[in-house]
């Protein structure tokens, strides 16, 4: 039986909904099915944090949800949802579904999915409580009806918001089993929203990080995207380190961790996607990408130049062997290498000051990632401030003044 919390104790109002997350809930009860605002949501409002989207659950199932609004359209094909389109708006909207998993005497075959407890199926429908119980979190469980205004609440997850801790549903080593990734989870979220995690869901995880070396490279990619793109990087990662969590957790964060000369830079470059994210300004992955792995194109470059390559080609050598190894191990799709490359070929064309040459490079449609990246090997110590202060000046000055910046005897 759910906990129910009233509106005075709460204090969310429908008003704090986007009209359309109102209207999929209105209109999925005047149809007689339960609905609720369910999820990260409901937790944000809680928190008194603007809700990133909304997503709706339901008894309905999909084929219903779909007739029901004329903009909608059914996605997934094992697990079907519903997107329900207002405006420039999409709501999700999920039938509640409850979780199989294998167990020794399943008649399936997948010898492994049985010895690990993965989930096999997460696409049954369900009760409301089964649907509770799928939940990651206690604080991820709680579901909002703006029209009684009242939130129901399965496993005490409010209760965990108000003392600030996030806790698993169920036991952890378990739940971590069925689905590695909520491991991933677990520490984004803490880091995110400020939140202890609770220490019984962080014992397991050592021991099970392994287990993310089965998850699909895609999935994991797009965890360390959210990680990564958080606005909180910096203390998503302080946070796993801590915890002594970094090795093996995610492949990127041990190149991210254990590159003593790239330390300094990587954490600024997360630094600074935090800052740009908090103040709403968009962020490139492959900006970002192309920090991570830059220090190990130091490496390979040096390394190439000292087998008597010359410095340009060498520099190409070295970005393919890192964009190569990285691909197997990180899954960095490779749409990003282009973008990655122009970045990293510019770096040592801000060394060349003389002639035409610093007038070509600020030519370059890619002119201002190149600078930032610049500034921030500045920043880090490895290149000369002097070098970025040129450029600042550089960029501001008048024909006749830049005529006179250039460096005569290079
Ligand atoms: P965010 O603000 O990052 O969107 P969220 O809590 O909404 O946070 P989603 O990934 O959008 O996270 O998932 C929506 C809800 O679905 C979660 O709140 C949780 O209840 C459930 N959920 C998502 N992923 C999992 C998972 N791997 N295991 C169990 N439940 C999950
Ligand atoms: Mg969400």
């Amino acid at each position: 039986e759910p906990r129910i919390f009233k509106l005075k104790s709460h204090g969310i109002t429908a008003d704090q909904l986007t009209p359309c997350a109102l209207k999929t809930v209105k209109a999925l009860q005047q149809a007689g099915f339960k609905a609720f605002v369910v999820g990260g949501a409901v937790r944000d409002l809680l928190l008194g944090r603007e809700p990133k989207d909304f997503d709706v659950a339901t008894d309905a199932d999909p084929d219903e949800v779909r007739h029901l609004f004329r903009r909608s359209r059914i996605i997934g094909r094992r697990f079907r949802i519903v997107h329900v389109m207002c405006g420039p708006e999409t709501i999700e909207v999920s039938t509640f579904r409850t979780v199989a998993v294998a167990t020794n005497n399943d008649s399936d075959d997948r010898q492994t999915d049985q010895q690990s407890g993965r989930i096999l199926r997460d696409n049954v429908f369900g009760s409301q409580v089964e649907d509770a119980m799928r939940r990651d979190f206690t604080i991820n469980a709680l579901y909002y009806d703006p029209v009684s205004q009242e939130i129901w609440d399965y496993h005490n997850g409010v209760a965990d918001l108000k003392a600030g801790v996030m806790r698993i549903i169920g036991d952890p080593a378990q739940r971590y089993r069925e689905d590695p990734v909520r491991m991933l989870r677990a520490v984004r979220f803490a880091a995110k929203l400020g939140l202890k995690l609770d220490p019984a869901a962080i014992k397991p995880i050592r021991e099970l990080a392994e287990l993310l070396e089965d998850v699909p490279a895609a999935r994991l990619f797009d965890e360390m995207l959210k990680l990564l793109f958080s606005g909180h990087a910096v203390q998503s990662i302080l946070l796993l380190r801590k915890k002594g969590l970094h090795h093996g957790l995610l492949p990127m964060l041990d190149v991210i961790l254990e590159q003593p000369m790239g330390e300094r830079f990587v954490m600024l470059a997360l630094a600074k996607t935090d800052q740009r994210i908090e103040e709403g300004k968009p962020v490139s992955p492959a900006y970002l990408f192309a920090a991570l792995l830059w220090h190990e194109v130091l490496v390979a470059w040096q390394q190439s130049q000292a087998e008597g390559e010359k410095p340009v080609p060498a520099l190409h050598l070295a970005m393919d062997v890192v964009l190569a190894a990285q691909s197997e191990k990180l899954a960095i799709p490779h749409r990003y290498d282009a973008v990655m490359k122009e970045i990293w070929t510019m770096q040592p064309r801000f060394l060349q000051r003389a002639g035409q040459r610093p007038f070509r490079l600020l030519e370059h449609p890619r002119f201002r990632a190149a600078y930032d990246f610049l500034m921030m090997r500045c920043e880090s110590g490895e290149v000369d401030a002097e070098v970025g202060r040129w450029w600042d000046d550089f960029q501001d000055a008048g024909d006749h003044k830049r005529g006179e910046m250039l460096i005569k005897d290079e």
